[in-house]
C-alpha cells in the first residue's frame, strides 16, 4: 500500500484506496492509504513544530531543495505521465505536459525563494526608518481537486516551502497516485526538516475538514468547486485563518466576424475539449457573431467529429475518458437537460465502448442555445461546448460577461481595436486573444474574478501575497 507521509515518515491507515484508471476500470493504478482526521492532526502537529527549524534554514537551502525536486520531476517526466494519464485520464501528451509545468513551477521557485525581498522607506517623521518585510505564514493547509492532479499541489506546495512555510497537502481522493509519487520526490531528493512537507490522502469530509478547522493551520490554500470553496471560506472567516480559493468557471471564447475561420475553429476545439473539458479555464461557451455563425458551426461540427476519443495511453489519443463514474453521469444528465430544452446537438454527446471499458464521451458540441439556459449558467465540468449567437461585437461582449463566475475568457478577431476593448472591459481574470481560454504560464498571475476565486492570486510573484504575511517596523535612529 501507498502510505501518507507524515513527519518525515510513511504512515499506513485503516482504510484502503483502490485507485482506478478511467480508460480501463479493471486496471487498479494501486491501493493508497485513505486517512482520517486524527492522522490529518498528527500531520498538522508536525508541521507547527517543524516550523521554528525550517526557519534557521536559508533562503538558498531553501532553493537548492526546490530546485532538486523540480530536476527530478523533469528528469521522471514521462514515467510521472504515464502514471497521470492512468489515474486521471488525460490524453499522454498532455499529461506528460502537466508534469512538466510541474517541475518548471518548483525550479521557479527555487529562485523567488532567493529573490523575494521587503521595502526600506524614509517615515513622514524625522529620524526614523520604515522598513516593510515579509515572514512565513506558518502551517498552510494545501487541497486539491482531481483535474490536475500533479500541477495544481505544484503551483501550491512550492511557493509555500520557498517562502518558509511548512506545508499539509491534502489530494482528492480520486487522484492519490500522482500526489504519492509527488511526495516520494520530496522524500527522496529534498532533504526538507521531518514535519515541513506532509501528505495525508482520505476524504475532504474527514482530512479536508480537520485541515480548515485546526486552529494550527494558518492558511488554506483551496482549488476545487465552487460548492466546497463557499464552506472553506465560512470556516476559516469564522476562525480568523487566511484563505485562497480557486474556483469554477462558464469561459467564453467570442468569435467576431473577422476572426480567422481556421485559427478560431482549433482555437475553440483546444480550449473546449482538450483535457476532456475537466478544465477550469476550458471554454464551455462559444459566442459567435452572426456573420460567421454559420460558417462556425458548420467547421466546428467536423473538427469535434473528427476528434479521437480513446484510451489516455493510446498515443493517437486526442480526448481520453471523463475521469469518474460521477462525472460521466453529470455530463450526460447536462447533454439530456440541453436536448430537452431545444438545443441542437451539433456533433458528440454519446457514450463510446471501446475495447478497454471505460468512462469514455464522445465531445458534445450544442448550437441554438441561449445566455440564460441552466448549461450556459452552471459548470458542467466536461467535453461539452455550446454555440451562442450574437448580434453584434457589444452584445457578444455583453454575453460574455453575464456569468457569475470570471475565471478567463477570449477573443478571436483581427482587430487591435476589438482585442484592446475586449481586454479592457471582459470582466474575467486572465483574458486571451486569438488563444484557448485554457492554457497559461506558470511565471505570472493565475486567478479569476466574481465568483470564480477569492483572495491573492496563484502562481509567479504574486504567489507571495498569500504565502506569506506584511510586518511594517519602524525604528528611531539614536546616537548618530
Ligand atoms: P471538490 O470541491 O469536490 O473537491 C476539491 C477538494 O476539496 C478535494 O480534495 C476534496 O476532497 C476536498 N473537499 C471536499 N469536501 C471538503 C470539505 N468539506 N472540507 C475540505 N475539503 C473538502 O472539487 P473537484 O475535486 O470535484 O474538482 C472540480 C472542481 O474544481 C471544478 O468545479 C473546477 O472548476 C474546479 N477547479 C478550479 C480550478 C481553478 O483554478 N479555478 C482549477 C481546477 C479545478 P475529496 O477528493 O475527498 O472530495
Amino acid at each position: 500500500m501507498h502510505e501518507n507521509y507524515i513527519n518525515g515518515e510513511w504512515v499506513g491507515a485503516g482504510e484502503v484506496n483502490r485507485n482506478l484508471n478511467p480508460s480501463d476500470t479493471r486496471d487498479v493504478v494501486g491501493e493508497y492509504a485513505r486517512g482520517d482526521d486524527a492522522q490529518a492532526r498528527q500531520a498538522i502537529d508536525a508541521a507547527s513544530d517543524a516550523l521554528e527549524t525550517w526557519a534557521t534554514w536559508t533562503s538558498e537551502a531553501r532553493a537548492d531543495a526546490l530546485d532538486r525536486i523540480g530536476d527530478r520531476i523533469l528528469a521522471d517526466k514521462e514515467r510521472l505521465g504515464e502514471l497521470l494519464a492512468r489515474e486521471e485520464g488525460k490524453a499522454l501528451a498532455e499529461s506528460i505536459g502537466e508534469v512538466t509545468r510541474a517541475g518548471r513551477v518548483f525550479k521557479f521557485f527555487a529562485g523567488e525563494a532567493i529573490r523575494f525581498g521587503g521595502e526600506f522607506l524614509p517615515s513622514v517623521r524625522p529620524g526614523v526608518s520604515v522598513e516593510v518585510s515579509r515572514e512565513p505564514v506558518g502551517v498552510v493547509g494545501i487541497i486539491t481537486p482531481w483535474n490536475f492532479p500533479i500541477a495544481i499541489p505544484a503551483w501550491k506546495i512550492a511557493p509555500a516551502l520557498a517562502y518558509g512555510n511548512s506545508v499539509v497537502f491534502k489530494p482528492a481522493d480520486l487522484v492519490p497516485g500522482c500526489a504519492w509519487a509527488l511526495a516520494s520526490i520530496v522524500d527522496e531528493v529534498g532533504g526538507l526538516p521531518k514535519g515541513v512537507f506532509n501528505l495525508v490522502m482520505g476524504p475532504g469530509s474527514k482530512v479536508g475538514n480537520a485541515l480548515v478547522t485546526s486552529p494550527k493551520v494558518d492558511a488554506i490554500t483551496f482549488t476545487g468547486s465552487s460548492d466546497t470553496g463557499r464552506r472553506i471560506a465560512a470556516e476559516c472567516a469564522v476562525r480568523g485563518a487566511k484563505f485562497q480559493l480557486e474556483m469554477g468557471g462558464k469561459n467564453p471564447l467570442v468569435v467576431l466576424d473577422d476572426a480567422d475561420l481556421e485559427l478560431a475553429v482549433s482555437t475553440a476545439i483546444n480550449g473546449a475539449f482538450f483535457s476532456t473539458g475537466q478544465r477550469c479555464t476550458s471554454s464551455s461557451r462559444l459566442i459567435v457573431e452572426k456573420g460567421i455563425h454559420d460558417r462556425f458551426v458548420e467547421r466546428m461540427r467536423e473538427a469535434t467529429q473528427a476528434l479521437t476519443v480513446g484510451n489516455a495511453l493510446h498515443p493517437d489519443t486526442q480526448i481520453g475518458p471523463v475521469a469518474s463514474q460521477a462525472q460521466l453521469d453529470q455530463d450526460l444528465s447536462y447533454i439530456e437537460a440541453a436536448k430537452r430544452a431545444g438545443c441542437r446537438l451539433e456533433a458528440g454527446g454519446e457514450r463510446l465502448s471501446l475495447e478497454t471499458p471505460g468512462y469514455y464521451l464522445t465531445p458534445a458540441l450544442f448550437s441554438q442555445t441561449r445566455n440564460d439556459m441552466p448549461i450556459n449558467r452552471e459548470e458542467v465540468f466536461g467535453p461539452v461546448a455550446t454555440v451562442i449567437e450574437a448580434d453584434d461585437y457589444e452584445h457578444a461582449l455583453a454575453l460574455a460577461n453575464d456569468t457569475v463566475y470570471g475565471l478567463s475568457s477570449g477573443i478571436c478577431t483581427q482587430s487591435l481595436a476589438r482585442a484592446t476593448h475586449f481586454k479592457r472591459h471582459s470582466s474575467a481574470g486572465m483574458v486571451m486573444v486569438n488563444l484557448p481560454t485554457a492554457g497559461v504560464d506558470y511565471h505570472v498571475p493565475f486567478g479569476g474574478r466574481k465568483g470564480s476565486s477569492h483572495g491573492p492570486r496563484e502562481q509567479g510573484s504574486y504567489a507571495k501575497e498569500f504565502f506569506t504575511n506584511v510586518k511594517t517596523s519602524y525604528t528611531l535612529a539614536q546616537g548618530v
